[in-house]
């Protein structure tokens, strides 16, 4: 059955630069509905699946873990309970599933998806308890087979690195993106590696984190300008009724974009341009594909839904309107400077409400 991609929209506290500037909060939230105030008191509702209200009514705990002092503070173990724990889920269910963050730099989105210190975000969870899932069912004596295998991949420029080879920054152009009839689009020589426990997946994704660092500095970029998608593949293998082999796989995608600002207000030229404007190729074309399909799910038979523009649609083709589970997490800075950037997610995010995916269970007889 079709169903809607979900859409939470998270604003964090204000920042030091906020505080220093006297920043003015222009964003309430009441239940699912968001507000928006303009310098003149103006107001714009939005209204989605999920608001998290993180911007104040907090306190750090003895490890630095942000927890809430105020029933409305919704903290990392709130946000892993509401958006994480069904992606968990559908992963033991043999659903595709896929999760983005959006929002302009500084706005939170890697502090939702990765998180900091104590604040684990949704990836690292989602990672631990899988394996805890796992153990448990060994533990109770489940004939089962699993393997887990994550990739983790950039997109700079329209050109893809993988983050687990630094030997592919080398590579003139990036890795090449192909089509393959029955798996769609996929990234030619990407390293998917198998992980056996929470503890190698986090040494992975560390050495991921560092690679893109190392490849930013050596090319004098700014990582913000980069997408990132962590790839988990799930696959068990269990006899069914009949005691035959049975194969149920699910892939996790974890998207955290790069900062949705303009390029022309961060004062950008040369190089710094050259990359703003491809970051706007590929996340407009991804607008531009929320669009579409949101056309599509009103009834629009006949529209094209244009895939192929970017790297980045190319690769999330099945996440947004194919076999898969999805979320989106809009990041929002609560400070009036931001209002244009602020009010420009809420809008990106509400339209992608009325995309509809249709997940399917993976299964098929062991090959
Ligand atoms: P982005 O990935 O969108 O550029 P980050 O996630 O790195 O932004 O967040 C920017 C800063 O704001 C970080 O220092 C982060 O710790 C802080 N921050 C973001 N979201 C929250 C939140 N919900 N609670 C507390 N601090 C947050
Ligand atoms: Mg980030």
């Amino acid at each position: 059955m079709a169903e809607n991609i979900k859409v939470a929209v998270r604003v964090r506290p204000f920042n030091e630069r906020e505080k220093t500037m006297k920043s003015k909060l222009c964003l309430q939230m009441v239940g699912n509905t968001t507000t928006i105030t303009d310098e003149k008191g103006g107001t714009k509702n939005f209204t989605f699946d999920y608001s998290y209200w993180s911007h104040e009514g907090f306190k750090s705990n003895a490890d630095g873990y942000l927890e809430p002092t105020d029933s409305k503070y919704a903290d990392q173990k709130k946000v892993f309970a509401d958006l994480g724990q069904g992606v968990l889920d559908n992963a033991w269910g043999g659903y595709n599933c896929s999760l983005f963050a959006y929002g302009q730099t500084g706005s939170g989105k890697s502090y939702s998806m990765v998180g900091y210190g104590a604040n684990k975000g949704i990836v690292p969870i989602v990672c631990e308890r899988l394996f805890q899932d796992i153990d448990k069912r060994m533990k109770e004596g489940n004939k089962a087979e699993y393997q887990v295998k994550v990739s983790m991949l950039e997109i700079y420029n329209e050109q893809c690195r993988d983050l687990f080879n630094s030997n592919s920054f080398k590579v003139k152009g990036g890795l090449k993106v192909r089509n393959n009839p029955k798996k769609g689009f996929f990234v030619d020589g990407l390293s998917t590696l198998p992980v056996s426990n929470y503890a190698d997946v986090e040494r992975k994704m560390n050495e991921g984190t560092r690679n893109r660092t190392v490849a930013a500095t050596q090319m004098n970029q700014t990582s913000s300008r980069a997408h990132t998608v962590v790839a988990i593949n799930f696959t068990q293998k269990s006899p069914n009724k009949e005691g035959k082999s049975m194969t149920k796989t699910s892939i996790i995608n974890l998207v955290d974009l790069a900062g949705s600002e303009r390029a022309n207000k961060t004062g950008a030229t040369g190089d710094r341009l050259k990359e703003g404007s491809a970051i706007n190729q590929s996340l407009s074309s991804l607008g531009n594909v929320i669009t579409a399909l949101a056309e599509a799910a009103e009834g629009n038979k006949k529209v094209h839904v244009p895939y192929r523009d970017s790297v980045l649609t190319k690769l999330l083709q099945n996440a947004l309107g194919g076999n898969s589970k999805t979320v989106m997490i809009a990041a929002l800075s609560p400070a009036n400077v931001n209002y244009e950037e602020t009010l420009s997610t809420l809008r990106y995010a509400n339209r992608a409400k009325a995309i509809k995916t249709k997940a399917v269970v993976n299964e098929s007889p062991t090959d």
